[in-house]
């Protein structure tokens, strides 16, 4: 009975460490992905290398193509099957989206998102998959296609598959590809492509149905494209036939743009509506060329301005119809957006950054970015430049879109507001634009509704705070408030760096922060990312002791950070104190000693209203 008795005792002593600075549970380092954060000496990822030839038939708007798929399996493992991923199912009658057949996602900052084709029935035919002649045998679910292989794929092994295909283009793609009649069509998610397998989670075949956008491997393209002659295309890739697709002029307009920063007119505006009149009879083949990059997207209309300037050998493209404005400056824009996010976040490494005007109300694919005109020019800019800052994340950076949004819709769009800081700097937007993260944060982060940044795409309900504006204020909060401006920029390029064309997961991106900062960010990464913590820092009371004032400061929310102290003296003076994450590590209460001699007549937390404290009211003494 006593031995019993002592056990009773010794389980109900062990208790649950619950301090906010235990350890993150991250999935153990090994030799692929390492304990600092870098790629290990072991890392490995799949390639897959695409030969596509495609015709645009206009009259019934068809694309048909076909291609060769080079898929080289790098990983240690045997494969007996790949999957495929055939976006355009994402039309089909019988797709996922159209069975759930939800209305569009409104959200609390009135984005509208409608991932659906709105009710265009199309989808992608497979008229042969076939390896060395054979046909194989392949199984649709939705967007993912499975197809067995004619024998065992071993570790190094290579193996082309042979594909053909064709579907209608849909005029509205889910918000991401799609034509205004037969006289511009923006072209993304348009050919069959493997599904990433990598050391996690082996294949990845998330089933694409409008939320949750891609993860793809890296590869080069060589595309050739057939559209009526009097089409100009903007793709992916460098055109590998200049001779055949651009007239003398346009060569020599080119040349001159690339030693151009100011905006040279390739296709002027008198140009384009002329040529947009005339009916040319024939085809014409454009051919295109990429290396290292994990898509391919191409635009194409008889209307197209076309503008391109230079920064550091990057030619820079704007295409756009002459209705569209404010177009002409959309260029300059581009200009200023590839090079700040160049020199801040890592160097832009593809020959061109292009950016088509059109139907898609902003779309990001290597090199070539769909954005739509907007009447006000901040919005104008906002949209091209956080298209472009798509570049950074996820084209180099090569996240898991469809699981984790806030990894390249959030990272962008945190340094999307440095680029709108840059571009409009000294003007109000400019230097107030990253305050309405805290407005969006007292909008969208309503406790029992709000969801953690981890939770999957497809079932957030607030996708425009949880992917896009907290991760933004996540850092911003990462940068001001915990590491300063200089070691959090040296963390996160160091980031890019170390996998700048690979697959970081969540905790790689973690560890490298946390490597190169030197500090230990568990704490900060849970209460962001994991949970929905919200933080209320408080001045309970002030009392002096001799000649030390003693400030007695709360943690009263589950969220911490250190706390920045205003001390007031009479005759108007004062002083900042910034006391350090650790005086949270005895509990939740905390006493500032401050020996200065002087009279303190008050004192205010987060001053400069960074955080986003839910209660204010509490922050100041004397209340
Ligand atoms: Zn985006």
């Amino acid at each position: 009975m006593l031995l019993f008795l002592t056990v009773t005792v010794a389980l109900q002593a062990s208790v649950a460490d619950t301090s906010p600075f235990r350890a993150l549970p991250l999935p153990a380092p090994n030799r692929v992905r390492g304990a600092s954060g870098a790629p290990g000496p072991d890392y490995w990822q799949q390639r897959a290398d695409y030969v596509i030839r495609a015709t645009l038939d206009t009259a019934g708007s068809v694309l048909r193509g076909s291609e060769r798929i080079r898929y080289a399996n790098h990983s240690p493992d045997t494969l007996r099957f790949v999957w495929i991923q055939v976006e355009q199912n994402l039309f089909a009658k019988n797709s996922l989206t159209y069975a759930l057949n939800q209305p569009p996602l409104h959200f609390a900052g009135g984005a509208v998102f409608d991932f659906t084709g709105k009710g265009f029935i199309g989808g992608i035919t497979i008229e042969r998959f076939r390896s060395a002649g054979r046909e194989l045998r392949r199984i649709e679910y939705g967007t993912m296609m499975r197809v067995e292989l004619p024998r065992p794929l071993a570790p190094k092994g290579l193996i082309d598959f042979d594909v053909a295909w064709h579907f209608p283009v849909p005029p509205y793609g889910g918000g991401r590809m799609g034509r205004i009649g037969t006289r511009l069509y923006e072209m993304g998610q348009w050919y069959p492509r493997m599904v990433v397998y990598d050391d996690v989670h082996g294949w990845n075949p998330l089933p694409y149905i409008g939320a949750g956008e891609f993860y793809l491997e890296y590869g080069d393209f060589d595309v050739t494209l057939t559209l009526p002659a009097g089409f100009v295309v903007a793709a992916t890739g460098t055109v590998a036939n200049p001779l055949a697709v651009w007239s003398t002029e346009q060569r020599a307009r080119l040349a001159r743009a690339r030693g151009s920063a100011e905006r040279v007119q390739v296709i002027t505006q008198a140009e384009a509506t002329a040529h947009g009149a005339r009916r040319t009879p024939g085809a014409k083949t454009w051919r295109f060329t990429a290396r290292n990059v994990r898509d391919f997207a191409w635009a194409a209309s008889p209307d197209f301005r076309w503008d391109a300037s230079a920064w550091n050998g990057v030619l820079i493209q704007t295409f756009y119809r002459p209705s569209a404005t404010p177009w002409e400056e959309a260029n300059r824009m581009a200009w200023f957006t590839i090079q700040h996010f160049s020199e801040t976040w890592g160097m832009y490494p593809w020959p061109h950054a292009t950016t088509v005007e059109g139907l898609v109300e902003g779309m990001e694919y290597p090199m070539l970015t769909f954005v739509p005109a907007i009447d006000k020019r901040e919005d104008q800019f906002w949209v091209l430049t956080h298209e472009f800052g798509h570049e950074w994340f996820p084209m180099m950076v090569g996240s898991d879109e469809r699981r984790y949004p806030w990894m390249d819709e959030g990272f962008n769009t945190f340094i999307d507001y440095g680029s709108a800081e840059g571009y409009f700097k000294g003007t109000a937007y400019g230097d107030t634009v990253r305050r309405e993260l805290l407005t969006d944060y007292r909008i969208s982060a309503v406790p029992g509704n709000e969801q953690p940044l981890i939770a999957k795409p497809v079932e957030s309900r607030d996708l425009a705070w949880t992917a896009y504006q907290k991760p933004a204020l996540m850092l911003t909060v990462l940068r001001d408030a915990v590491l300063g401006k200089e070691t959090f920029e040296r963390a996160l390029r160091e980031y890019v760096r170390r996998w700048t064309f690979k697959h970081p997961q969540p905790a790689d991106f973690f560890r490298t922060i946390e490597n190169v900062s030197g500090r230990d960010l568990d704490w900060f990464w849970r209460a962001w990312v994991y949970t929905t913590a919200r933080l209320d820092q408080a001045v309970d009371s002030v009392a002096t002791v001799g000649d030390t004032t003693l400030v007695f400061l709360s943690n009263r929310g589950q969220m911490v950070l250190p706390v920045t102290l205003e001390v007031r003296y009479a005759e108007g003076a004062s002083d900042i104190r910034e006391l350090p994450i650790e005086m949270w590590n005895l509990g939740s209460r905390f006493t500032a000693r401050i020996a200065t001699g002087k009279s303190v007549v008050g004192v205010v937390v987060d001053p400069s209203q960074i955080y986003p404290d839910v209660d204010r009211a509490n922050n100041r003494w004397p209340r």
